[in-house]
């Protein structure tokens, strides 16, 4: 299980998160959603680790271990995955040697049986649609953003983690696609020991109709102010943010307040964060 708990992080002196708590167990599928700006990437990062920015409270387990402070490559090897909103590209590194070397470095496969991973690798890149000569070609360089995307969950599916975190990994796929790289993520959430956690960061419904989350949270301004079942990502295609953002209900204000929320049926609500 991924716990975090009470995660307060910034950049400089600017405070972005502000008290995320989220536990998402093995097998489990959760949606955050929320507005541009609200700190979903900036989530996705800090737990991930990423450098520059600074957490100030909280904490974030993997199966107990505490995962705050230990560089990148140690998150990934406790078995926690980023697909990227942006994925970067690597001139001169092959996607297949940097998978190889990879589980290489984790100790998951010999040198020796580096080789045999070419196989698996053609098989998962077939079922999501990679074409052969990508895989050889530098990572993520001069592909397209679907190729990108695909490019990603291809890394998923053979590192096979035990919580992955997609940012927006739907943005940038065509109808097609998504539903390649959708299905592959689904599958995994049921297959393997443990089957996959996912936290997926989307702004649409499309997604999850193929990667179905139990959970749906919604984010803003730095907090999880609401969460509830799949209807509450409905809920939001129909009505967008607006009763979410922080000025949307200031106090004496006949407008939305906290029962506003539940008479519009959006799922539990955390008066708190609003
Ligand atoms: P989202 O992914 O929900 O659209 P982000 O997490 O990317 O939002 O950004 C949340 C806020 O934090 C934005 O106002 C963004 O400009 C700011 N922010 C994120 N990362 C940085 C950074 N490295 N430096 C400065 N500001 C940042
Ligand atoms: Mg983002």
């Amino acid at each position: 299980m991924l716990k975090i708990s009470g995660l307060h992080a910034g950049v400089d002196s600017r405070q972005i998160l502000r008290g995320i708590d989220l536990e998402v167990r093995s097998g489990e599928i959760h949606a955050v959603m929320g507005p541009n700006g609200s700190g979903k990437s900036t989530l996705a990062h800090v737990l991930m680790g990423r450098p520059g920015y600074e957490v100030t409270s909280g904490s974030v387990t993997l199966d107990g271990v505490e995962l705050l402070g230990l560089e990148p490559f140690a998150r990934a090897r406790a078995g926690l995955f980023l697909t990227f909103q942006y994925p970067i590209e690597v001139p001169g590194v092959p996607l297949a040697s940097a998978l190889t070397e990879s589980l290489v470095a984790a100790g998951r496969i010999t040198e020796a049986e580096a080789g045999a991973l070419g196989a698996r690798l053609s098989e998962e890149a077939a079922e999501l649609g990679i074409s052969p000569e990508i895989l050889a070609r530098p990572m993520n360089v001069d592909l397209s953003g679907g190729e990108a995307k695909r490019n990603e969950t291809l890394q998923l599916a053979i590192l096979r983690p035990r919580i992955a975190i997609l940012d927006e990994l739907d943005s940038g796929l065509d109808v097609d696609a998504l539903g390649q790289v959708a299905r592959r993520i689904e599958r995994a959430t049921r297959e393997g020991d443990p089957p996959l956690g996912v936290i997926a960061i989307t702004h649409y419904r499309r997604l999850l109709a193929e990667l179905p989350a139990q959970r749906v949270h919604v984010l803003s301004e730095g907090r999880i102010v609401a969460s509830g079942g799949p209807e509450l990502a409905e809920e939001l295609e129909r009505t967008g943010y607006a009763a979410y953002r922080e000025d949307a209900a200031a106090p004496g204000e006949a407008g939305l307040g906290d029962a506003g929320l539940g008479e519009l049926g959006l799922g539990e609500t955390f008066p708190g964060g609003l």
